[in-house]
């Protein structure tokens, strides 16, 4: 991170309207980028059309500007940025990194099966990696990052000696620090395995997509929910054999549904009330540890920037 050239950003997907939860990331992005005298970006990830809800991205921003919180720059869309993704994930097979994959869902499950790897409610199977070494002569239906230490093997070979140094340094356990909750890991081989980074039906998967975004974007920081918080560090393995930049993370804390569960549409999200701007805003700040106002929306804003800046940008 350059020093003084903080840039940070709110990445929403547009499925719906945001909720009492997506503005709490949306307020504390907003609100690390003004305590540090930064820009604020704001990014429509819609890689995933099917759950993308027409419309829904025009009232994102509708619900964010009667919250006061405003982009200092027009919004990125993901749906046009194809060419950067496609860019990325060439450089990614050329240098050894990436490989085609011709496993189907049941083929997964039943590689998984096999290794006494049972399915459990949330959790992504780990792909055992069947397709590293070759097709087999199946068609190539999504492509994969390798998440090994393939660095010792034949890979190595094609691999430039600049890369090459980046990447033996790369260690089995990934180690990062999260502004908020401190030094986390993660064993990326053990705990996710070769993930996806372009889907069996075309689409760009969010990691590659985020990542290739946050750099080209000259994102320094990214504040976001801490349901994706061990999204991380596939997104750090992947800036690391992108050769690019990791920022400095803080995920906040969640809001949860009647269920107990991060809340969502599915348990009983309403959209937010912007009518009531400052009601609204007050309910995320309490999330985010801020005191409520009674002020107009802008003068409680300021107020928080300015707790925001003691606690985390001193
Ligand atoms: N688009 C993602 C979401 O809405 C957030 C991505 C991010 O902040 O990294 O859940």
């Amino acid at each position: 991170v350059l020093p003084g050239r903080y840039i940070g950003r709110f990445a929403p997907s547009p499925t719906g309207p945001l909720h009492a939860g997506s503005l709490v990331a949306a307020l504390a992005s907003w609100l690390d980028a003004r305590a540090h005298g930064g820009q604020w970006l704001v990014r429509i990830e819609d890689v995933d059309t099917p759950r993308c809800v027409p419309g829904a991205d025009a009232l994102i921003l509708h619900q964010l500007a009667a919250c006061g919180l405003l982009p200092d720059a027009p919004p990125t869309v993901q749906s046009q940025r194809s060419a950067l993704y496609q860019q990325a994930l060439d450089q990614l097979v050329v240098a050894g990194w990436a490989y085609p994959c011709g496993c189907s869902r049941k083929d997964v499950e039943a590689a998984c099966a096999a290794r006494g790897q049972l399915r459990q409610r949330n959790t992504e199977l780990v792909y055992p990696g069947t397709c590293r070494n070759g097709l087999q002569g199946r068609p190539a239906r999504a492509w994969r990052l390798r998440t090994d230490k393939f660095i010792r093997n034949k890979a190595l070979a094609h691999i430039p000696p600049a890369q090459a140094a980046i990447n033996s340094v790369v260690s089995d356990v990934l180690h990062w620090s999260d502004r908020l909750l401190g030094p986390q890991q993660q064993d990326l081989a053990a705990a996710v395995g070769d993930f996806v980074l372009r889907r069996a039906d075309g689409l760009w998967a969010y990691q590659l997509a985020v990542v290739v975004d946050d750099a080209a974007q000259g994102i320094s920081h990214v504040v976001r929910g801490q349901d994706l918080a061990d999204n991380t560090p596939r997104q750090i393995r992947l800036q690391q054999a992108l050769g690019l930049p990791t920022p400095q993370y803080l995920h906040t804390p969640l809001v949860l549904g009647a269920n107990g569960e991060k809340l969502s549409k599915q348990n009983g999200a309403q959209a937010l009330d912007t009518r009531a701007p400052l009601a609204t805003l007050n309910a995320a700040a309490q999330v985010l540890g801020l005191p409520p106002q009674s002020d107009i929306p802008a003068m409680a804003l300021a107020h928080w920037v300015n707790i925001w800046r003691s606690r985390y940008a001193a």
